[in-house]
């Protein structure tokens, strides 16, 4: 890899994005860290440059429109385009205070809207090559269809979502929309949504199936206009959205999202990781 390689990570002031930032820049990229605070990311940025890392930084609130179409008109400025788009930006409230209305509509809007439309802004930016652009979303096991513990009891709409031949853009955001219809009218507890974490595991669930969808749409494109797109779960780590309580470190938590990145010729598309190895939708 070399500096021509330009990455960009959404997110990344602190967690799992920042050494998604770090890890990156160490195998010889340019990395854009991103963050919503341009204060807070500016330190980030100054953290890596100081041990001589080609980390730029630019602000970049993915909830809000205009900030992502200042984003993209300043990389295609300075940069032309990019290679790869780590998309890690993410909010979580579960703790103790389930479904409000306010923290519903911020965690679909910042972990699967804010997803979507860094995806399709950052599209006609992405630099053909031999091997691929890639996009990676930082996605979760809580997000799976099929998960045991935490799946959709409609099971007519979890097969929907499934078979790739019903699954769709309006289908993923009528999901979203009517769970928060349900939370704003109070009757989402009937609805047979996830048990646990409803509005975040449904936010990932909906990157999740998004991911597949737009991995079909990218196939069809020729060789050498080639964006591979898959999803990861990090684990469970230890960082503020967990108040530290997780398993791994920020370090293995970026690991994965680093390696679908840097996949030497990647043939991977439309998948979901963890710990390097596949995992079901
Ligand atoms: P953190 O809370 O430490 O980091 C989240 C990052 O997302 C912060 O930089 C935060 O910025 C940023 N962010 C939030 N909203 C926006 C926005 N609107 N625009 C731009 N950036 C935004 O959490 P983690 O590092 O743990 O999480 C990173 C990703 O990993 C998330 O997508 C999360 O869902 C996922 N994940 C994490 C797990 C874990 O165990 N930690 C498990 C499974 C998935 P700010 O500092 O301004 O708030």
């Amino acid at each position: 890899w070399t500096s021509d390689t330009v990455a960009v990570v959404t997110g990344a002031n602190r967690g799992i994005g920042f050494e998604i930032a770090r890890q990156l820049a160490l195998h010889g990229l340019t990395v854009i860290l991103t963050a919503r605070e341009t204060s807070v990311g500016e330190e980030a940025v100054k953290v890596s440059q100081e041990r001589g890392l080609t980390v730029v930084f630019h602000q970049l609130d993915v909830v809000d429109p205009s900030s992502i179409e200042a984003f993209a008109k300043w990389t295609k400025e300075i940069y032309g385009g990019i290679n790869i788009l780590v998309n890690n930006a993410g909010v979580n409230f579960n703790f103790g205070s389930d479904n409000s209305v306010e923290f519903a509509e911020k965690v679909i809007a910042t972990n699967y809207f804010g997803t979507k439309n860094m995806i399709k802004a950052m599209i006609p930016l992405m630099r053909p090559s031999a091997s691929g652009a890639r996009i990676v979303n930082v996605s979760s096991r809580l997000g799976r269809l099929n998960g045991r513990r935490n799946r959709i009891g409609n099971i007519d709409l979890r097969k929907k979502l499934e078979d790739d031949e019903s699954l769709s853009e309006e289908l993923i955001d009528q999901t979203m929309n009517t769970f928060l219809e349900q939370v704003k009218d109070g009757s989402w507890k009937d609805g047979g949504w996830p048990q646990v974490f409803t509005d975040y595991s449904l936010s990932k669930l909906a990157v999740n199936t998004y991911t597949r969808l737009i991995a079909r749409k990218f196939s069809e494109r020729p060789e050498g206009q080639k964006i591979y797109i898959n999803c990861c779960c990090p684990g469970w780590v230890k960082t503020a959205m967990t108040d530290w309580a997780g398993h791994t470190s920020p370090e293995e938590g970026a690991d994965t999202a680093v390696w679908l990145a840097l996949l030497p010729d990647q043939l991977i598309s439309g998948r979901f990781f963890g710990e390097r190895r596949e995992i079901n939708f």
